[in-house]
């Protein structure tokens, strides 16, 4: 493998100059695409033309990696039993194996904090006889861009508890999944499903 040092000279094609450019490799701070985070003094091929970033050689992986990984964030809670079975039963109607409980969770967190959830909604859930019972089984879910889901929803709904956030998340995935068995959710999840697996 070609190991490249800072001021050393390539080719990449930039996207604002619309063809292939020469490029210096020099330390960057680059954004992830989705502007969740900043990985720092990152080795790239800058466009000598317009000065913006337009390659990430090989050697910058790991450390993309890294940052990445350290970056993304977690979900932790403690939730009643049952929740368990019912993340544990959805996810093995849609695969057939208990091992997609995140996908699906990260789903609804995502649909449900792009979408406008009426007070009522949420009070019924909260109130509803499966919210209750003791919170003994530990929760712990990883994703892109979920604390930044669950700090939009707590805004659309007004609740500042993580814990109530994700009770109502799985209250939700039981009516929609186990119950009424709503087939465009059912689709979308088992294509992620098998994408994934
Ligand atoms: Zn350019």
């Amino acid at each position: 493998m070609n190991i490249l040092k800072v001021d050393d000279k390539g080719q990449a094609i930039c996207e604002d100059c619309k063809k292939i450019v020469e490029t210096t490799y020099l330390l960057r701070n680059v954004p992830f695409s989705d502007n969740s985070g900043v990985v720092k003094n990152v080795l790239v091929g800058v466009c000598n033309q317009c000065n913006s970033v337009v390659s990430l050689p090989h050697q910058s992986m790991p450390l993309v990696k890294e940052q990445l990984e350290k970056q993304r964030g977690t979900l932790e809670s403690r939730v009643p039993a049952h929740f368990i079975d019912i993340l544990n039963l959805a996810s093995f109607e849609l695969s057939g194996s208990i091992n997609f409980t995140a996908t699906i969770i990260r789903y609804y967190l995502h649909n449900l904090s792009n979408e406008n959830l009426s007070k009522k909604e949420v009070n019924n859930y909260l109130t509803c006889d499966l919210a209750k019972g003791k919170a003994q089984k530990r929760l712990s879910i990883k994703g892109n861009n979920i604390t930044r889901d669950i700090e939009k929803l707590k805004k659309i709904t007004d609740i500042n508890s993580t814990s109530k956030l994700i009770k109502i998340i799985i209250l939700k995935i039981n009516e929609d999944i186990l119950m009424k068995k709503n087939l465009e959710s059912i689709h979308f999840l088992k294509t992620s499903i098998a994408i994934t697996s």
